[in-house]
């Protein structure tokens, strides 16, 4: 077993080597050095170029360059093998562009870069702006007791007349006394795999200074997930529109008018993911998603836990204290009392009742795979909150795959 294991885990190595290895481009990267800590400036930091000069950044030309599509998405290997992602391989494959030599970028995102180097090239590039004397150099300092989270205090002093300079290593994100450090949101954002232990380890590991600590990267959390359910929500409302449009334009007898607003009638199909496989998951996310264009609808998160309400499981539900908690827990996250195979169900009566309201969409066809139980529950609720006004009808994925097939074959026999 252990011999398998090994193996397995060697070619998931070489599987991610690949898309940092694979291209003469790599080569010509300068390599980070490490150097012996000097002037209290120890390891690498990650910085923000300052883009500020937004007349400069507007004259240069907008190439579509692959090493800036790389900026844009991540240069991780895993997001590189997803499809979609313009690695540098690909855009050569489809034409879309040959790494120019010649094309210099303003800087721009988050670098990683030693802090020696730096500040050796700053000391080595740059004068005093403050007192203009050539023998006059710029030496990189830190304040450690100024930092948050990764955005550190560092600061450029005149070797002559010491007049400090600060170098912000991220911007604020805007809001109350400006707002959280952006590289302390961007590092809760990409470590939400890790976690705040597992991010600290890397930052550790990569030497860095410490990231938030564990209350801010769970503030930072909740204001990710407010952005996130916020952008879906747009999401789903211009894919709703989309939908609309393209029912309107092919199928106009699909065009439904509610107390004067339009509503079209619509093919979805239902389908969930779960936090485990298997039938035992305590949270499951439902979607609905259109046929005829394949973008997610509306989704349903069902969960059977709350983790405000585990935690006070050992408490004496006849106490006050107890009793005042549960008065103020207005958002338990418990929205499902039955087992887990039943979420997918109930999930799309929810979101079939409320299609009409939210989206102006009615969910008229359910495409079903033959075993989806959900069609029977979503039939009976429909029939019970609007009577006949919304009709639910099942259609297998044999049949509507076999019927697109007719329509296709005899609109080419036309031509
Ligand atoms: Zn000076
Ligand atoms: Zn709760």
């Amino acid at each position: 077993m252990a011999k398998h294991g090994e193996r397995k885990f060697r070619s998931v190595r070489r599987k991610k080597r690949k898309g940092f290895c694979g291209t003469t481009g790599s080569k010509k990267r300068p390599k980070l050095t490490k150097e012996p800590d000097q002037d209290g400036l120890a390891g690498s930091k990650l910085e923000v170029s300052d883009n500020s000069d937004a007349s400069e950044s507007e004259e240069l030309p907008m190439e579509v360059n692959v090493s800036a599509s790389k900026l844009q998405n991540s240069s991780f290997s895993m997001y590189e093998e997803q499809e979609g992602i313009l690695t540098r391989k690909k855009s050569i494959n489809v034409g879309l562009g040959v790494p120019s030599v010649n094309c210099d970028n303003i800087a721009s995102g988050y670098k990683i870069k030693d802090a020696t180097l730096l500040r050796d090239c700053i000391a080595s590039a740059a004068i005093c702006s403050f007192c203009r004397k050539s023998q006059s150099t710029l030496q990189l300092f830190q304040r450690d007791y100024q930092r948050e989270g990764l955005a550190e205090c560092l600061f450029l002093r005149c070797s002559n007349c010491h007049h400090e300079t600060e170098l912000k290593t991220s911007k604020r994100l805007g809001g109350v006394g400006g707002g959280a450090h952006e590289v302390n949101r961007r590092s809760v954002l990409a470590s939400q795999k890790l976690g705040q232990a597992g991010l600290a380890d890397f930052c550790a590991r990569m030497n860095f200074c410490p990231p938030v600590t564990k209350k801010s990267y769970n503030d930072h959390l909740i204001q990710i997930e407010k952005a996130a359910v916020e952008h879906a929500r747009t999401q789903m409302q211009d894919a709703a529109g989309r939908l609309s449009d393209l029912t309107k334009n092919k199928h106009p007898n699909s065009i439904e008018d509610e107390n004067g607003t339009e509503v079209a009638k619509v093919a979805v199909t239902v389908d969930g993911t779960w936090q485990k496989r298997g039938h035992s998951s305590k949270i499951g996310v439902v979607f609905v998603i259109s046929v005829a264009t394949g973008e997610i609808l509306d989704y349903e998160v069902k969960s059977l836990v709350c983790y405000e309400c585990r935690a006070r499981e050992h408490m004496d539900r006849d106490s006050e204290e107890y009793k005042a908690w549960k008065a103020s827990h207005t958002n338990c996250h418990i929205n499902h009392s039955t087992s887990s195979e039943d979420m997918e169900a109930s999930a799309a009566v929810e979101m079939f009742g409320r299609s009409v309201e939210k989206l102006h969409l009615k969910y008229t066809t359910f495409v079903g795979d033959g075993d989806s139980s959900s069609f029977g529950r979503v039939r009976e609720a429909m029939t019970a909150k609007f009577g006949d006004k919304y009709p639910v009808v099942k259609e297998e994925v044999w049949a509507m795959c076999r019927r697109e097939w007719v329509q296709l074959s005899e609109s080419l026999k036309r031509k």
